[in-house]
């Protein structure tokens, strides 16, 4: 099972990936979580990948797609080894149609097939809303609001002790672009999905709660009809 989590910027994707990875016992894959582990450990790969997630502009394809095919292939091989994860959850991966057709040959080549696509679908006001007052932990990433859940005094993180900040692609010209990109290059692989007829939809403006409940049950449904349960 391979599942991919779609939707814009501040729709919620890493919020339910963190969630749906040990309930569906997937191994996530999100991309901006590997780019920064990288900018983190500051080797020069890290710095360059500094500049570009700090104005909001895309990671080159090429890069992207060789991360993520290493980390499909570790999985395979793990799974082959006996370890029993049942598949990928990709989080921000894919966002451009090269990738989206890389990633379907990556798993063509390793003979695994996607599950479902589910979009996560926000309005843009509330996107901008919950960006601009994201705050995460340098440290454990945890993530917070300024107004629906503020970080503790001091802003230090109280799941590690890390310094709660605002990400630098979370200031208002990088949202603006990086919602822009969203538009042009990520939202036109919607259609490709459903096209294949693997797009699902599920509304994101509820409480995280009600949207991890929409997911499994898509999840569900989609194992069940593919006689994989
Ligand atoms: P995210 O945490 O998913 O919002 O990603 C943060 C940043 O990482 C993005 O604004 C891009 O600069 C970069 N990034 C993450 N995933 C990708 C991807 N699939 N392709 C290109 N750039 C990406």
């Amino acid at each position: 099972m391979h599942v991919i989590l779609m939707g814009a910027q501040g729709s919620g994707k890493g919020t339910q990936a963190a969630i749906l990875e040990p309930r569906l016992n997937l191994v996530k894959i999100a991309t901006g979580d590997l780019f920064r582990a990288e900018i983190f450990s500051g080797s020069p790969l890290g710095n360059e990948l500094k500049a570009i997630l700090g104005r909001g502009d895309l990671v080159p394809d090429e890069l992207t797609t060789n991360v993520v095919r290493g980390r499909i292939s570790a999985l395979v091989a793990d799974r082959e080894a006996g370890n029993p994860v049942a598949g990928a959850l990709f989080d921000g991966y894919p966002r451009t149609d090269v990738q989206a057709r890389s990633l379907d040959t990556i798993l063509d080549e390793l003979g695994e097939r996607l599950t479902t696509v589910i979009e996560i679908v926000v309005p843009r006001d509330t996107l901008v809303e919950r960006l601009s007052g994201r705050r995460v932990c340098a440290e454990c990433g945890k993530v917070f609001h300024i107004v629906s859940n503020p970080a503790p005094a001091g802003n230090v993180c109280d799941n590690c002790g890390g310094r709660v900040i605002q990400r630098e692609d979370d200031m208002p010209g990088p949202i603006a672009r990086r919602l822009a990109l969203y538009d042009q290059q990520t939202a036109p692989l919607l259609d490709y999905y459903r096209n294949l007829g693997l797009l699902e939809q599920v509304d994101g403006d509820r409480p995280v709660d009600a949207v991890t409940s929409a997911i499994l049950t898509i999840v569900e449904r989609r194992l069940t009809a593919s006689g994989t349960v």
